[in-house]
């Protein structure tokens, strides 16, 4: 199994984060891992706006504060992965929540490249790397320049590429055109986050920023034009259907576009976004979105083939 869009903030082991918040002194009282879970970790069902998804990830990223708990996220989520017999996997994390810790991008990309290495070490048939994570904002253009600048300077030893994540109805793609232009410079590869919380704009604007691949990008289906040409381009789209009904990127799951895009040729994978959060993991969002749209065995082996093609590491 390949995934392509996995955040580590939201993939923490739940037993994890409660041992590190009560280590760092982090309040979150709970009687017991299952309480703790549900109240902080985990997207409750039925979840009633994306505020309360949200507020889901408050504890994992307090109690992911020092380069050592990033260390043992990425080893024991890679572990995990190797566990349920993943061949491939990129993971995502912002390297600049650093900022507001005395810690530095670096340490934590280290860290996080470090925890990951040694999980793989003991999992010879699988392969990982990570994916530097830029965030929208409209104060931190420096520190997402550097998150690129670290991107570059670890691609090919534990890094993959770049995103660019966040609140994508605030700050829109195009205010980060600079960012995108470094990375270019640089030869840094990358996907954005486009066409999830905003519509095709969002997406079309990603696309003139030279992304060739795309977090989301489902809501490019409210325009067929658009439609048409990520599928004459081949545009990847990291397609993750539990998170997007969670969080409200289309009305309900009646309206997820998976099937449709799929059906027009758009190169569509399938990803949990967040495993713990929103307590999905990959080969139970396979058998979910089966069910729901009626994708046989070999529409699966479809999308994992493009995951495999647009995947940052050459498999
Ligand atoms: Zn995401």
């Amino acid at each position: 199994m390949i995934e392509l869009h996995l955040h580590l903030d939201g993939s923490l082991r739940p037993a994890t984060a409660m041992e590190l918040a009560r280590e760092q002194g982090v309040e979150a009282p709970a009687a017991d891992l299952e309480e703790f879970t549900d109240r902080y970790m985990r997207v409750p069902e039925d979840c009633p706006d994306l505020e309360t998804c949200l507020k889901r990830f408050d504890i994992p990223i307090r109690v992911l504060s020092s380069p050592e708990a990033i260390r043992r996220a990425a080893k024991e989520l890679t572990e995990d992965l190797a566990g349920e017999g993943f061949s491939y996997a990129e993971i995502r994390f912002a390297p600049q929540y650093a900022r507001f810790t005395g810690f530095g991008q670096q340490e934590y990309v280290e860290a996080a490249i470090g925890g990951m290495k040694e999980a793989l070490g003991a999992a010879p048939s699988m392969k990982a790397a990570l994916i530097l994570c830029c965030m929208r904002g409209d104060d931190n253009q420096q520190e997402n320049e550097e998150t690129i600048r670290l991107t570059a300077r670890y691609l090919g030893s534990g890094v993959c590429a770049a995103d660019l994540a966040g609140a994508e109805g605030l700050f829109p793609t195009e205010n980060f055109a600079s960012v995108f232009a470094l990375a270019r410079k640089l030869d840094v590869p990358y996907t954005i986050h486009a066409g999830e919380g905003a519509g095709p704009e969002s997406v079309r604007q990603a696309l003139s920023m030279g992304a060739w691949r795309l977090g989301h990008g489902v809501r490019a289906a409210e325009d067929s034009e658009l439609v048409r040409e990520l599928a004459k381009r081949k545009i990847a789209l990291e397609v993750c259907y539990t998170s997007n009904v969670q969080t409200r990127a289309m009305k309900n799951g009646e309206e997820h576009p998976f099937r449709l895009l799929y059906d027009a040729g758009v190169h569509v994978t399938v990803n949990t976004d967040n495993r713990t959060i929103s307590n999905v993991r990959l080969a139970d969002e396979i058998g979910k979105i089966q069910k729901k749209f009626g994708f046989t065995d070999q529409d699966i082996a479809v999308m994992q083939e493009y995951a495999r093609e647009a995947a940052f590491t050459r498999l």
